[in-house]
């Protein structure tokens, strides 16, 4: 069944705690280099304030580990949202505590207010895992959502991003708003549908591309993906851990050798599953990974000494050619160490090539992290259906995976 969304429900009067992905880059002066999350989160906070609701935001922003850091402080997010919006956005120093409970209850209807970074508290982290073996860390993790929970009338989630965590403000704050209406916000309303619906209800050939530095990461899609995919095309580090298993010299490549039999095995199931699996025939090598390194092709077997460091021409027109013709697209990794030019060919071409396809009516979607910051280097974010805000949430979508903050909020 379809999750309720905040449009679905009547805001005027009620104080509305809305967890937002507001982590955003920052460069070294704590300037905000990309603002694309804040104006993703715009249509559910337009509509909040439009519809007279009192909105208190919160979301993290890095990895302070429970402590306050400001160089990962949420008031340049507060700046920008407040020029986004055209209209003030009151900050708070903290996310919890007296002072913020008083500017919280102080906040009329239309408002808008950000609170200080989630994560300068520990225990907005704190596993439910964890919580469970010992009472004390439950307790505090319990005291901490309880502050915020007793700011709002309205729960709302649009972090799609941090979905498949069971952070605090993620999951223990809305179970205990239980009672209170608990929604998802208009940005993961159209994750879960462009996700669910590509899954469902592919039109064929669907194709999944994945890269990336680790096969151990994607076993899960990978198995999940088998039965529900024609071609999985993998390129990146991970395709070594393939094709050391299938006996090619690989050289110095990155490889996760426990990992090459379970790569086998999926490459066996997949074969049983009929579901192609295409691999680099090619690599683009160098001897030591460096700007400026000289660096040739390697056809099949790569020489004791160098390393895979992209794609070669064959496999990226292989790779491309698989593509092009495919109706249904998902892509997660990098095809080669993209962020080390000219090593980032294979992956631009993969990109192109899925903007390609879309153009002729493919639906693609972009799994987030590296893919989508290739995609959107290139300028082609027009040009791809979809670039999901949440790459390691979109993966463990696609493994199948419940999200047990969105399974608790209301449905329609
Ligand atoms: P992941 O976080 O698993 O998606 O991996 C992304 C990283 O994989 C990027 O930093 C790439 O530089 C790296 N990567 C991709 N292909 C290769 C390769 N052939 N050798 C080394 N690193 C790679």
């Amino acid at each position: 069944m379809a999750k309720k969304t905040i449009g679905d429900i009547d805001v005027k009067g009620k104080k509305v705690l809305m967890r937002c992905d507001f982590n955003v880059p920052l460069d070294e002066n704590c300037n905000i280099t990309s603002d694309d999350r804040i104006v993703k989160a715009l249509p559910t906070i337009k509509t909040i304030l439009a519809g007279g609701g009192a909105l208190i935001l919160m979301s993290h922003l890095g990895r302070p580990s429970g402590q306050k850091d400001d160089k990962l402080s949420l008031a340049p997010a507060a700046k920008r949202l407040s020029e986004l919006l055209g209209q003030e956005v009151i900050f708070t120093e903290d996310c919890i505590g007296p002072e913020v409970k008083a500017k919280a209850q102080a906040l009329a209807g239309g408002e808008c207010m950000l609170l200080e970074n989630l994560r300068f508290h520990k225990e907005e982290t704190i596993k439910d895992k964890a919580a469970k073996e010992d009472a004390q860390l439950r307790q505090a993790k319990d005291d901490f959502a309880q502050q915020l929970a007793d700011m709002a009338d309205v729960y709302v989630d649009d972090a799609f991003g941090t979905a498949h965590r069971d952070n605090a403000s993620m999951y223990t704050v809305p179970v205990l708003m239980e009672g209170k209406p608990r929604v998802i916000g208009f940005l993961i309303e159209k994750e879960l549908k462009f996700l669910g619906e590509t899954l469902q209800n592919p039109e064929r050939p669907f194709v999944a591309i994945l890269g990336g530095a680790k096969v151990s990461d994607k076993i899960g899609v990978i198995e999940n993906l088998i039965d529900k995919v024609d071609r999985i095309i993998i390129g990146g580090a991970m395709a070594y851990t393939f094709l050391k298993g299938r006996g090619k010299s690989i050289g110095k490549s990155l490889c996760e050798n426990d990992f090459i039999d379970k790569g086998q095995q999926l490459l066996e199931q997949a074969a049983e599953a009929g579901c192609e699996v295409i691999l680099p025939v090619d690599h683009d090598v160098v001897r030591k990974l460096m700007a400026g390194a000289a660096h040739r092709t390697a056809v099949g077997d790569i020489d004791p000494g160098y390393q895979a460091v992209d794609l070669g021409p064959i496999a990226i027109e292989t790779f491309s050619k698989n593509i092009t013709d495919a109706k249904t697209i998902f892509w997660n990794g990098p095809m080669g160490v993209f962020e080390i030019p000219p090593f980032d060919q294979g992956t631009k071409a993969i990109a192109l090539a899925v903007a390609e396809a879309t153009d002729k009516g493919a639906r693609s979607i972009i799994g987030g992290g590296d893919s989508a910051a290739a995609v959107q280097k290139l300028g082609l974010e027009d040009k791809v259906s979809h670039i999901s805000t949440g790459g390691g949430a979109s993966l463990e979508f696609l493994e199948g995976k419940k999200f047990k903050c969105l399974e608790i909020l209301d449905e329609k």
